[in-house]
Order: structure tokens, then C-alpha cells, then sequence
């Protein structure tokens, strides 16, 4: 008998018992034979302001376990059309931020060596970088859904080329995106000027500000997401698209931003896309709020494992 890849039955074993791997799905130390395998990735030596996203992992572990299987909006039950397991963390070097890069790509890449898909819990944004590295060695160059408030598309700090404030002018350097083939969904906030949305809009970066949502809506979001069918995506999402009224356990927060609600809306728009990998970052649980944030992070990776599952069918 195979293993099943699926949370245990909380009528028989409570919620609130069990080891925490996310959703109490099956801990796999290999990704072989997975569809989807969810890697925590404990690292926050990239951040600019606060710290403490090495924690998120095992914070959004702990809150994910009252998510139940099936999903009402999307219509699917992911666990029946999908083998997922918890793969555990990256051993991630807190001292070198260039020494974790490569134990990040080469973790991510054994995943994708093994036809499963990478759903990365950071840590912190700077790690997009190597996971996209590996995803573009496996894949090509792929289309790029990134919510944030932030571009993260900064030349360097502090003399610093690397960290979360660079990753996607770093990943365009490299070729790993194409930017014409790339949304950012939640800008916002105070900049030094003008020209920090310069590198992202001559390079035909597509930009959706959090005002535009909110005066126009979501549904005002859908073209730009439409535009990438057929391409292979990679979702990088930045729990500070959200505002901090949702999502305060976080580094660098600013105002006026989504809704969960409209975060969840945006995410499930991603139905129909080829997702080929993606990450949810930036959750510092030290500042956050009796786990709400954490919460929130949890659902958004089973939205998207939920979106991920749609494209396979069902039973299989
Ligand atoms: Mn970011
Ligand atoms: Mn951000």
C-alpha cells in the first residue's frame, strides 16, 4: 500500500495533535513520486529593517493546521489529485547569506530534478533569488507573478548586492524572469524617488499599485494574469503585499495595502496558469499578532497548492 499523501483524518486524530508539518501532510525527507513538495526555507539574513523571518516556517507550520482539505471556492480537494508532503527545511548557514544561496538552489533544484513542484516557505525575500536560479535551470526562463509592497528591484545597501530588497534586479540580470512576461500586484508606500520604479518599467515590467486595486478592484488585475496562460509562472509572494492590519508579523510593512480577502481573490485568479514553483516570504513572527499572519501565510500556500491542484485531474 502506497502512502497517502494527505492530512490525517481529524475525526479520528484532533487537529491540535501530531507533529506540525504543514497540515499535518506527510513529512518526505526525499521529494521522489511528490507533485508538490513544500520546503521551509529558515533564513533572515538578507533583511534591511526588522528580523525574525527565520522563524516563519515553523510558525506557519503550526497555524496550518485548521485548514481543512476541501476547497469550497475552487471546487477541488488538492490531496486527491495531488501527492504533497512536507519535505522539511533547508539547513540554511546563518553567517553567509552566498553560502545559504547555494544550499537553497541545490535543495530546490533535487526537487525539480524529481518532476515535483517547489512551494518555498521563507524566510525572507532574498531567497527568491537562488530558488528562482534553480527554477530557471530546470525550466527556462519563466513568467513571474510577484506580489509585494515592495519591487525589491534596488541596485544593492550598503554595499550589499544581495538581499531582500534586490532579488528581482539580480534575477533579470541573470535572465532567470522575463520581464515583459512579469506582474507586481501591491506596490505601495514612500520611495526615495521616481527612478526606483525606473529599472522595473524599462525593462517593460507590468506594475498593478495597491491604489489601483482599490479603486478599480481585483477583477481590474485579471488581463495582466490572463496574458500569462501558455507561459510556464513562477508566484513569489511577499506577506507585506497585505497590509498590516492583516499581516503585521513582517519586516518591512506599509500601509494601505490588500485585504487578505482580496489577497486570497488575487490568488485564486492564478487558476488556468502553469505554476511551476513559487514562495511565500517575509513572515517575522516575532511581530506578529496571536499568529495571524502566520495564519494568513498558510492559507495562501493551500490557495495555491488548491490553483496547482486544478490543472490535474481529479482521483489521479
Ligand atoms: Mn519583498
Ligand atoms: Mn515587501
Amino acid at each position: 500500500m502506497t502512502e497517502p499523501f494527505e492530512p490525517p483524518n481529524a475525526f479520528r486524530s484532533p487537529r491540535f495533535a501530531q507533529l506540525s508539518t504543514f497540515m499535518r501532510l506527510p513529512y518526505a525527507r526525499y521529494p521522489a513520486g511528490l507533485d508538490v513538495a513544500i520546503l521551509g526555507i529558515p533564513f533572515d539574513g538578507g533583511v534591511s529593517f526588522r528580523s525574525g523571518a527565520r522563524f516563519g516556517p515553523k510558525e506557519i507550520r503550526s497555524n496550518s493546521l485548521l485548514i481543512r482539505p476541501y476547497n469550497p471556492v475552487l471546487r477541488t480537494l488538492p490531496f486527491s489529485r495531488l501527492r504533497v508532503a512536507d519535505c522539511g527545511d533547508v539547513d540554511t548557514n546563518p553567517m553567509d547569506i552566498l553560502d545559504t544561496y547555494r544550499r537553497v538552489e541545490e535543495a530546490v533544484g533535487r526537487i525539480l530534478a524529481a518532476g515535483a513542484v517547489p512551494a518555498c516557505v521563507g524566510g525572507d525575500h532574498s531567497l527568491s533569488l537562488p530558488i528562482l536560479r534553480a527554477v530557471a535551470g530546470a525550466h527556462g526562463r519563466v513568467a513571474l507573478v510577484h506580489f509585494d509592497s515592495h519591487q525589491d528591484m534596488w541596485e544593492e545597501y550598503f554595499g550589499n548586492r544581495y538581499f531582500h530588497g534586490t532579488p528581482f534586479r539580480r534575477a533579470l540580470e541573470e535572465g532567470l524572469y522575463d520581464p515583459r512576461a512579469t506582474v507586481q500586484v501591491g506596490i505601495r508606500g514612500p520611495v526615495y524617488s521616481d527612478r526606483d520604479f525606473a529599472f522595473g518599467a524599462e525593462h517593460g515590467v507590468t506594475v498593478v499599485r495597491a491604489e489601483e486595486v482599490h479603486r478599480h478592484g481585483e477583477e481590474s488585475v485579471r488581463p495582466h494574469l490572463e496574458r500569462l496562460r501558455g507561459r510556464k509562472v513562477y508566484v513569489s509572494f511577499d506577506i507585506d503585499s497585505v497590509d498590516p492590519a492583516f499581516a503585521p508579523g513582517t519586516g518591512t510593512p506599509e500601509v494601505g495595502g490588500l485585504t487578505s480577502a482580496q489577497a486570497l481573490e488575487l490568488v485564486r485568479m492564478l487558476a488556468g496558469l502553469e505554476i511551476v514553483g513559487f514562495d511565500i516570504v517575509e513572515v517575522s513572527p516575532p511581530y506578529d499578532q496571536s499568529g495571524i499572519t502566520a495564519m494568513l501565510a498558510a492559507n495562501v500556500l493551500f490557495e495555491l497548492i488548491a490553483v496547482i491542484s486544478l490543472s490535474r485531474p481529479a482521483g489521479s
